[in-house]
């Protein structure tokens, strides 16, 4: 009945109270100008679960952490709105926002910046976005795009299916909808690739002013603490109770506004771990803060001897309660407000070990060039370039690693190379969201001018200059950093043996100056003369 009711737009003050006022009717209670007070001839310590009286039922339970009373939501809404007016940050996207007149153009601005922001901090995508609404203002402009240029400038971004999926998504605007963007939520959700429910409301309230909430994680934190929400946040159950709050409570004149207010408010103020409630323009509707303040009158009660407070009727401290945190993880009062939200324990990344092998040789006017090759057209970090690399076993000894790697370089290449020319750099280690990588990095330096051989797998030499504008990711950036470093440390004076550069391996074939050889001539084995 309550999602229902809300997914209908609904305000929660509908048929969801009646069935609310017909359940505390039910069991004895009242409502008072929006606040639960026992009915006539029950008193409130009778009415307080601490004291032994019988669980309320589930639909008066589940109204402690909703907006029941309209008059609140309605004054929490102001509030919001005249922080937001007064306080929000400027960021390019919300400038295209309001000044761009074509509500195509808007609605592309809006999602780019929707889809960079997943997972990244506003201050790392300021620059992407602003260069990538200049390379390609239109989603026209970006249909016709290559993915690799689409690489080139993700690079750094991390999770790099999200620029794919978007320029997949235009040209299918493009293509198929005529270059008109859908018109609502429910639409942008159904026609677009890689557009979900959050992005779809964010861009239909943010572009097209349409009356719909978005659930992302500052939204949840914010409202879980505003409504003292302590089951698993990341639970369906709750999710789709907190989307059912994020639509009746979204402002229906200012949408967007209100959407962008929520998130900015969870973004600066409302923050992770030490929240600036002082500063909170909602304050007076927080329940979490309440809550502090009501723990911390016990507790001083309790220490000077006094009686315990009985509960406020209000307080939902009954069991069962399907959005109260769960019995075994009672309230922790060194926590205070980021008691909310609550998140069921994180699964542990995968652990994983690569060998690298960075090849390089000597281009124009001596400067080093590598070798980077390209990663299948799907998976993790597809299409983007890196050096070569292959998975590890784990448990594997130094000599197994630097033999697997000359392994792969020998069927990646077709010709043998020598497992003892590979130099040890050592590890870098990189976190993705789901990985926990460790990059075990060889050097392969070459001598002489070599050309590739064009039948072997994509690949090119680059400078280092072309390597940092390539499409290649953060990841591959650490390893060349960490042979720039090791070459660094090399070269310092006192610091270390000074290594010859462009060591030969085994059996290769001498090269007369100015002689281009093929990849394959440097990693010949030995020949026997
Ligand atoms: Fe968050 Fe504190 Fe504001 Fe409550 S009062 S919404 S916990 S910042």
């Amino acid at each position: 009945m309550w999602r229902r009711a809300t997914a209908s737009g609904l305000s929660p003050g509908g048929p969801v109270m009646s069935q609310l006022r017909a359940a505390a009717a039910a069991r004895g209670v009242r409502r008072s100008g929006g606040r639960a007070v026992p009915a006539a001839g029950q008193s409130r310590k009778g009415a307080s679960p601490r004291r032994g009286a019988p669980a309320p039922a589930p639909a008066l339970a589940l109204a402690y952490h909703l907006f029941s009373d309209p008059a609140e939501a309605e004054a929490l809404r102001g509030s919001l709105l005249a922080w937001y007016d007064k306080c929000k940050r400027d960021l390019p996207w919300r400038t295209l926002a309001t000044t761009e007149p074509d509500a195509d153009r808007r609605a592309y601005a809006v999602w780019v910046s929707e889809i960079m922001l997943q997972q990244t901090q506003v201050a790392t995508v300021i620059d992407y976005y602003n260069r990538w609404m200049q390379k390609w203002p239109t989603l026209q402009a970006l249909a016709q795009a290559s993915l690799e240029e689409v690489n080139e400038l993700w690079a750094g971004l991390g999770y790099y299916s999200r620029g794919k999926r978007l320029q997949e998504a235009a040209r299918k605007v493009v293509s198929e909808l005529a270059g008109r963007m859908p018109r609502t939520a429910e639409d942008l959700q159904k026609l677009l690739p890689g557009v979900g429910r959050y992005t779809a409301g964010a861009i239909a309230s943010i572009s097209y002013g349409q009356a719909t909430g978005v659930v992302d994680g500052n939204v949840i934190r914010v409202l879980c603490r505003l409504r003292c929400i302590g089951a698993d946040s990341s639970s369906p159950a709750v999710i789709d109770r907190l989307w059912d709050m994020a639509n009746a409570l979204v402002d229906r004149s200012r949408p967007g506004d209100f959407n962008q207010a929520l998130m900015e408010l969870g973004a600066t103020v409302c923050v992770p771990k030490a929240p600036l409630c002082g500063e909170c323009p909602v304050k007076q509707h927080c329940r979490a803060r309440r809550r502090v303040d009501k723990e911390l009158a016990f507790a001083s009660q309790k220490l000077f001897g006094k009686p315990t407070p009985v509960p406020d009727v209000e307080d939902c401290c009954v069991g069962g309660c399907p959005l109260c945190p769960p019995a075994t993880e009672p309230w922790n009062s060194s926590l205070g407000v980021t008691n909310f939200p609550r998140k069921a324990a994180k699964k542990q990344p995968r652990v994983a070990r690569t060998a690298v092998g960075v090849l390089e040789r000597r281009g124009c006017h001596g400067a080093p060039e590598y070798l980077i090759v390209q990663r299948p057209s799907s998976g993790l970090l597809a299409g983007l370039w890196e050096f070569p690399s292959v998975p590890l076993a784990q448990g594997l000894q130094e000599e197994e690693q630097r033999e697997v790697l000359a392994d792969h370089l020998r069927a990646w290449t077709g010709q043998p190379v020598v497992p003892g020319a590979l130099r040890l750099i050592g590890e870098v280690i990189h976190i993705f969201s789901h990985i926990h990588q460790t990059y075990v990095v060889y050097s392969l330096p070459l001598d002489g001018d070599v050309s590739l051989d064009p039948t072997l797998s994509p690949s090119r030499w680059v400078t280092e200059e072309m390597f940092h504008t390539s499409a290649v990711s953060t990841a591959m950036k650490k390893v060349l950093k960490a042979c720039e470093k090791q070459r660094g440390e090399e070269s310092s004076p006192g610091k270390g043996s000074k290594r010859k550069r462009g060591a030969k391996l085994q059996g290769a074939s001498s090269t007369r100056p100015g002689t281009q050889l093929s990849l394959r001539a440097f990693l010949r084995v030995p020949t026997s003369t």
